[in-house]
C-alpha cells in the first residue's frame, strides 16, 4: 500500500463537516467585517518568497518546497498566504481602486518541518489581508476580527500578546542593540543564529533552539528603541483595544517568523493544545509590496492555522457542528419497487431536499438498520400500498412519530420541515 506523505493529513468524509463548520464560520465573519476572498495559486515563483518572506527567515531557509518545473524555472508551494496576496494586489493593479482593500483567503500552506502534534508539511490558514491604511483603527480592526472569529467559534481562553518591532527607522538602534549583546555570547549561539548576528540579529529571538532561547530571555527588548511615530501608532492601538473592551498583554519577546513585518505584531496563543498554541499571527507589514515590485502601501493582516484552531475546539470539547448526513431515506419495500424509490429521491433532490435511497441491494430489514446507523432524520417506507393511494407514512427518526403526507406535496413538506 502507498501511504500518505509525512506530515500531510487527510480529511475523510466522516470530519469533512468539521472543517465547513469553520470555513463557513470563518466566512460569514469576514463578510462581517466587509472581507471579500482572494485566491492566489498554490506555486509562485521562489523569488516572490525570497524577497517577500525573507531570506532571513526559518521559512525561506529550510522549509520551503522548491522544485524546478519542466521549463527550468524555479516554483515553490505557497509557503504562507501574504506574499501572493501582495503580487496579485500589484498585477492586477488593485492598488488603482479606492482603498483600503480588505481581503481573504482559506488556503493550504507548505512547510518542509518536523512532523510533530499541531506542525504538519501541509496546513490550512485563514488569513485577511487589509491594504492601504495606515490607521491604527486598522491593526485594531484585523485584531478584532480575528477575536470575533475565535469567540464565535466558542473559544473563551485564548490570550492575545502585542507587540511593537518598529519601522526600518527604530529598527536600525534595535539592530545595533542586539547586535552588541549576542556578539559577546556568539559562541553559546547555534550556527544558524551566529549566521543571523549580522545579517538580521531580530531573527535570533525567534529561534526554536533552547540555547538561544535561554541567551534570547535577557536581549535589549524592542519597545525601548522605538521612535516617536512607531510609539504613538503601538499607543493608540492599545487605547482603541481597550475601548473595545480586549484584553490582551503586550510581550515584548514577539517578534513573528517572517521579515516583513514592520510596527505591530500579534498573536492569539492556546493553553489547551500544549506547546504548540499559537493558533493565529499577525501584524503590520508597511513595507511589503513595495518589496515584492510595487507602489508603497501600508499593509495589515493575519493568518490562522485551521488544524490548530480544531485541535483546540476538540480539546475543549466545543461544537464542530454535525455530520452532514441527508434529511430523507427512501425504502423500498421490495425489490420491484427499487425504480419507483429512486425516482421519488430524484424528485425530492430536484426539489432541493436531500435524500438517499438504497444501493446496495439491502433487503427492507437491513435498509432500516442501515438508516437507523447513518441518522437521517426522516424515513419513508415505500410500498405497493403507499404508490395505489399516493400517500406515504413521513417518519422523524429521533422521536418515532409518524404523519400521513401526500406523495406529492412530499418536496413542500419536507422543503418546509
Ligand atoms: P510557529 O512559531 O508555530 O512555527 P509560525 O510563526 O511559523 O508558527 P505563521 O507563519 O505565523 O506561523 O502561520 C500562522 C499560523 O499558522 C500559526 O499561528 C499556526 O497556527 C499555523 N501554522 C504555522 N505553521 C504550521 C504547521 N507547520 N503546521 C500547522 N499549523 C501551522
Ligand atoms: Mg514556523
Amino acid at each position: 500500500m502507498i501511504s500518505i506523505p509525512k506530515g500531510t493529513k487527510d480529511v475523510t468524509p466522516y470530519e469533512s463537516y468539521k472543517w465547513h463548520y469553520v470555513e463557513d464560520t470563518a466566512r460569514r465573519v469576514a463578510a462581517t467585517f466587509g472581507y471579500s476572498e482572494i485566491r492566489t495559486p498554490t506555486f509562485e515563483h521562489t523569488e516572490l518568497f525570497l524577497r517577500g518572506v525573507g531570506e532571513t527567515t526559518d521559512i525561506v531557509n529550510k522549509e520551503m518546497y522548491t522544485f524546478l518545473d519542466k521549463g527550468n524555472r524555479s516554483m515553490t508551494l505557497k509557503c504562507e498566504g501574504t506574499a501572493g496576496v501582495a503580487r496579485s494586489f500589484i498585477e492586477n493593479g488593485i492598488g488603482a481602486l479606492p482603498q483600503p482593500t480588505k481581503m481573504y483567503y482559506i488556503t493550504p500552506v507548505f512547510r518542509y518541518e518536523r512532523p510533530q502534534s499541531g506542525r504538519l508539511r501541509e496546513h490550512h490558514q485563514f488569513g485577511v489581508e487589509l491594504y492601504g491604511s495606515t490607521s491604527p483603527f486598522a491593526d485594531a480592526e484585523v485584531i478584532l476580527l480575528a477575536k470575533r472569529l475565535i469567540e464565535t467559534l466558542g473559544i473563551t481562553e485564548l490570550e492575545l500578546n502585542l507587540n511593537s518591532i518598529g519601522c526600518g527607522t527604530c529598527r536600525k538602534g534595535y539592530n545595533a542593540a542586539l547586535k552588541d549583546y549576542f556578539r559577546a555570547r556568539a559562541e553559546e549561539l547555534c550556527p544558524v543564529c551566529r549566521e543571523r548576528l549580522d545579517k538580521n540579529p531580530l531573527r535570533i529571538l525567534d529561534c526554536k533552539e533552547e540555547r538561544c532561547a535561554a541567551i534570547a530571555k535577557d536581549a535589549p527588548v524592542v519597545t525601548d528603541y522605538l521612535c516617536d511615530d512607531c510609539r504613538t501608532h503601538f499607543e493608540a492601538l492599545q487605547t482603541i483595544l481597550k475601548n473595545e473592551g480586549v484584553s490582551f498583554a503586550v510581550n515584548p519577546k514577539i517578534v513573528r517568523g517572517l521579515d516583513y513585518y514592520t510596527g505591530t505584531v500579534f498573536e492569539f496563543i492556546s493553553t489547551s493544545i500544549g506547546a504548540k498554541g499559537t493558533v493565529c499571527g499577525g501584524g503590520r507589514y508597511n513595507r511589503l509590496v513595495e518589496e515584492v515590485g510595487g507602489k508603497p502601501t501600508p499593509a495589515v493582516g493575519f493568518g490562522m492555522g485551521l488544524e490548530r484552531l480544531i485541535m483546540v475546539l476538540e480539546a475543549l470539547g466545543l461544537s464542530l457542528g454535525s455530520p452532514e448526513t441527508p434529511a430523507v431515506y427512501v425504502a423500498p419495500l421490495s425489490e420491484a419497487l427499487r425504480g419507483q424509490a429512486f425516482s421519488l429521491v430524484g424528485k425530492l433532490r430536484l426539489a432541493g431536499v436531500s435524500a438517499d435511497t438504497d444501493l446496495a441491494d439491502r433487503s427492507f430489514k437491513a435498509q432500516m438498520k442501515y438508516a437507523n446507523k447513518k441518522g437521517y432524520r426522516y424515513l419513508i417506507a415505500l410500498g405497493e400500498d403507499e404508490l395505489r393511494s399516493g400517500t406515504v407514512q413521513l417518519k422523524e427518526m429521533a422521536s418515532g412519530t409518524e404523519r400521513a403526507v401526500a406523495i406529492v406535496d412530499l418536496p413542500k413538506t419536507l422543503g418546509e420541515l
